[in-house]
This record gives C-alpha cells, sequence and structure tokens, in this order.
C-alpha cells in the first residue's frame, strides 16, 4: 500500500517537471542561449541541446584536430553524447515535399461564344486548306457559326430553329470528308466519322444506329460534356435510301433512316463507356445528341437523272418548253436539287426535314486537282519537298508534270483522291534513288517522266536552279 503511494507521489512529480520544463524555453548547452533566439536545436540524450552554431563549431573543432592527426575518426565516434548526426538537415530542415494542391480546374464552357469565329474567319481558314467548293464552305461557316451561337448561348430549345444539321451532295473525292474534318480541327470539337452502309436497324446484323455516339464519345476521351457538342459526320448516306420494290424489311435502308431520326433532333441515348457495342460488362452513359452537329454526305448517283426528269417535264409545259436534252451536259445540273428530287431518291421526307441545310459540292476540274497538288497548306507538293530537302536535295515539279498528273487523276474518277496515289507511284523511284547519291541537289520532275516518254532532270549540287514559285 504504501509503496504504491511512494509511485504515484513519483509520477506526479515527473509529470510536474515535464510540465515545468514545457513551460521554460531549451537552452543551448554550450552558448546559453536560449531557442527563441538560435532556433531549433538539436537534442542529445539527458536533455541536452545544443545549437546548430555550436554544433557546427564543435564539428569544425573536430575536423581541424583530425586533419592535423590529434584525433581520429574512430576517436569521435566514441566521444560521448555524439552520434553522427547529418547537421545540414538542420541547418536547412528538409522541406517535406509539399503537396501541390490541385488547383481546382475551372469549368470552362466547352465553348466561349467569344470565341466562335466569325463565318468569314471560318470560311478563311476552309480556304487555307480546302481548294474550290466556295458555295460549301460558305454554306457551312454559317451553319457552324449559328449552331455554336445558339449552342453557346444555350437557346437551342428557345428558338424554334432546327439545329444546322447539314446535307452534303457532292462526288466522291471532291473534299467532303476533309471539309468536315478541317472543320472539327479548327473548331476545336471533337469529330466521329461514320459510314452509313455498315449501319442497321438495332438487333439486326451491322452496327446500331447508336454506335455514331459511342463513336464521337471516344473521340472526345469519354468526356460527355466534349461529345455533347461535337460533330458526327454520316458518309454515304444515300445508300441508306428506301429500297425499291423490296418486299423484305428494309433494315439497312429506310429502318435506319426511321432510327436516326430520334439522333437527329436530339435525344438522350445510352451509350457504352470505351467500347463500340453495349454488352453487360461495359458501364453506360447518357449522351444528350441535342447540340451535337450532324453533317451527312454522299454522293447520290443517278440523283442527276432524277432533277432531269424533273426539269424536262416542267420545261416540257406551255411556252417555256425546251430541248429534250437541254440538260444533258449541264455542269450546275446537281445545284438545283430540290427536297422532292431526294424523296424520289428514296430519302424519307421526316429525314430530310431534319437535316436543313442541304447543299452540293463540285466534281473538281483539272485546273482545281492541279491547285489542290500545290496550293492548300499541307500540300502533297509540299510534303515531299520537305521530305527531300531533309536530304538537302531540291524538288521541283515542271507545270507540265502537275497537268499530267491531274490528267491522270480525272480519268480514274475519284476526285482528288486519286493524286497521292499517282504521286506515291512515280516518287517511289526517286526516293529510292536520291539518297543513294550525295552529289544529286535538285530533281525536277517534267511531264515527260509522268507520261513515260521522259525521265525526271537531276542537277548536281552546284548547279541547282532556283525553286520556281509554287
Ligand atoms: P469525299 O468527298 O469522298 O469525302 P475526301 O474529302 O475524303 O472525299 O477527299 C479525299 C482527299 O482528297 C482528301 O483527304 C483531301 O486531301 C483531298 N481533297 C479532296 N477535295 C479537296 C479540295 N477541294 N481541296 C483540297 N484537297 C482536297
Amino acid at each position: 500500500m504504501a509503496d504504491d503511494f511512494e509511485n504515484r507521489e513519483e509520477l506526479m512529480e515527473e509529470e510536474k517537471e515535464e510540465k515545468e520544463q514545457e513551460e521554460y524555453e531549451n537552452f543551448c548547452f554550450l552558448c546559453r542561449r536560449p531557442e527563441s533566439q538560435v532556433g531549433k536545436m538539436i537534442e542529445l540524450p539527458n536533455n541536452i541541446h545544443i545549437c546548430s552554431q555550436c554544433m557546427q563549431k564543435s564539428f569544425d573543432a573536430m575536423n581541424e584536430q583530425m586533419s592535423s592527426g590529434k584525433m581520429n575518426y574512430l576517436d569521435m565516434l566514441n566521444m560521448p553524447g555524439i552520434s553522427m548526426i547529418d547537421l545540414s538537415n538542420f541547418q536547412n530542415p528538409v522541406q517535406k515535399p509539399k503537396k501541390i494542391k490541385k488547383k481546382k480546374e475551372e469549368k470552362k464552357p466547352a465553348l466561349d461564344l467569344k470565341k466562335i469565329p466569325a463565318p468569314h474567319k471560318i470560311k478563311a481558314t476552309l480556304d487555307e486548306y480546302v481548294i474550290g467548293q466556295e458555295y460549301a464552305k460558305k454554306v457551312m461557316s454559317v451553319a457552324v457559326y449559328n449552331h455554336y451561337k445558339r449552342v453557346a448561348t444555350d437557346t437551342m430549345d428557345e428558338i424554334d430553329i432546327e439545329k444546322s444539321n447539314m446535307l452534303m451532295i457532292g462526288p466522291t473525292g471532291c473534299g467532303k470528308t476533309y471539309l468536315v474534318k478541317t472543320l472539327a480541327k479548327l473548331l476545336d470539337v471533337p469529330l466521329a466519322i461514320a459510314d452509313a452502309t455498315s449501319l442497321t436497324e438495332a438487333g439486326y446484323i451491322g452496327d446500331d444506329i447508336e454506335s455514331v455516339v459511342s463513336k464521337l464519345l471516344a473521340a472526345a476521351d469519354n468526356d460527355v460534356e466534349k461529345a455533347e457538342h461535337g460533330i458526327i459526320f454520316i458518309d454515304e448516306i444515300d445508300k441508306i435510301a428506301k429500297k425499291k420494290n423490296t418486299n423484305q424489311r428494309d433494315v439497312s435502308g429506310e429502318a435506319v433512316q426511321q432510327g436516326m431520326l430520334k439522333l437527329l433532333e436530339g435525344s438522350e441515348v445510352e451509350v457504352p463507356v470505351g467500347a463500340n457495342s453495349k454488352n453487360a460488362m461495359v458501364p453506360l452513359t447518357t449522351v444528350n445528341t441535342r447540340n451535337i452537329l450532324f453533317i451527312c454526305g454522299g454522293a447520290f448517283p443517278d440523283l442527276e437523272n432524277i432533277i432531269k426528269e424533273r426539269l424536262n417535264k416542267q420545261a416540257s409545259i406551255g411556252f417555256y418548253a425546251d430541248l429534250k436534252d437541254k440538260y444533258d451536259n449541264d455542269p450546275h445540273l446537281l445545284e438545283k436539287v430540290t427536297v422532292e428530287d431526294l424523296r424520289n431518291f428514296g430519302m424519307i421526307p421526316e429525314f430530310i426535314g431534319r437535316l436543313p441545310i442541304i447543299f452540293t459540292l463540285n466534281g473538281l476540274t483539272e485546273d482545281m486537282l492541279v491547285k489542290i497538288l500545290r496550293e492548300p497548306k499541307n500540300a502533297i507538293l509540299k510534303q515531299y519537298q520537305k521530305l527531300l530537302a531533309l536530304d538537302e536535295v531540291k524538288l521541283e515539279f515542271e507545270e507540265d508534270a502537275l497537268r499530267a498528273i491531274a490528267e491522270k487523276a480525272m480519268e480514274k474518277q475519284t476526285g482528288a483522291r486519286a493524286l497521292r496515289a499517282i504521286l506515291e507511284e512515280y516518287m517511289l523511284d526517286i526516293m529510292y534513288e536520291i539518297p543513294k547519291d550525295d552529289s544529286i541537289g535538285q530533281v525536277i520532275i517534267t511531264g515527260d517522266y509522268i507520261r513515260g516518254t521522259g525521265g525526271p532532270r537531276i542537277l548536281l549540287r552546284g548547279q541547282e536552279m532556283p525553286l520556281l514559285e509554287g
């Protein structure tokens, strides 16, 4: 009992001492200065504190003794109360790596109204890449400007005008896809390109119609908000025309048009995240297509005949009766397209009604092909010139050579798409042979080389001619 009592007294005294120590400042054992004056001190056993200055001094002194041979390293380690301390830690206390607070990213609107370039600026940028197609560029610039202005001001619902979904009609290789791609890049919005031929009514073999929205979500890095301001381009839209004279269910034609109505208009779609098809393992998210801009494109073969038929029918009545073949060679025939013609082609009225902006693109002429070769910002010629410039070889194309390439491309009837294939064929030998010979300074591609009646002109270093304009 008495022992217990004594123990308790001892404990109380210890506690008292500790409390007193907390109340008093620590003093440096050597220089007697308080902690408030010298900063944080090193604590040694037996409640001894030493300030960093004194510690440094003793180390300096020890170093001196050691260098003069009066003391060795072992002696120093045996000194009472001294353990190896990294003094630098003390003088420049290691700062804990501060957690860099992630600045909460301000939620910027995906589209800033002030940043949407005016239509003429959009067109000017398109001009840098796309040759010709003036009317199409103008229509698209205005439509896109209006669409995003409505999206940014959130007046899609209030204003009763439908969104500026577009239908582009033009022969293959005339720049439909290229225009849309350039536009999306310029506006910095995600773009999904889908092929209408692969779409079928849900439940049938092929892609569900909603898969176009998952493509867009993927293009937006699964950012739903970004995807909701994106562009979906559906190519080959003429392939989903109503099949004529069929008794079977038209799962890849009319049914696809029907299925797309809701998407075009704006609806909530459940799409799989990070996958193309819905299944039990893939999480779903909801995307609203209300602000997504849909652009459909197609070549619509035979549409010209439908237009011609209609025009001829009109023209054969009354005073304005015309010659029957008046429209046979009209290069602007396609521009005269009406909704009625599209309906006759096999597009259902509800579908066309949801694509209020309909315009046509011209087939490319030989002159346009020549321009496409050398004028756009990323023209194919410029790309080859850059490649050879890396080998310090100048590459030059004669005007006649460009004509010859364009002529060949025209024969293929695939628009500008043929250009690269043709050029690649002729450039292969050049790209193969030139790096072999260091003395070559310049290569001039001649018209004869393209036509197969001659070869390119090769100039050695020192003989080069200045590059011609273009
Ligand atoms: P489509 O009209 O069939 O969609 P694309 O847009 O895919 O044709 O054109 C194929 C390629 O041809 C493009 O990648 C582009 O390089 C080139 N091209 C087509 N039209 C033009 C044009 N008007 N100006 C510049 N390049 C063009």
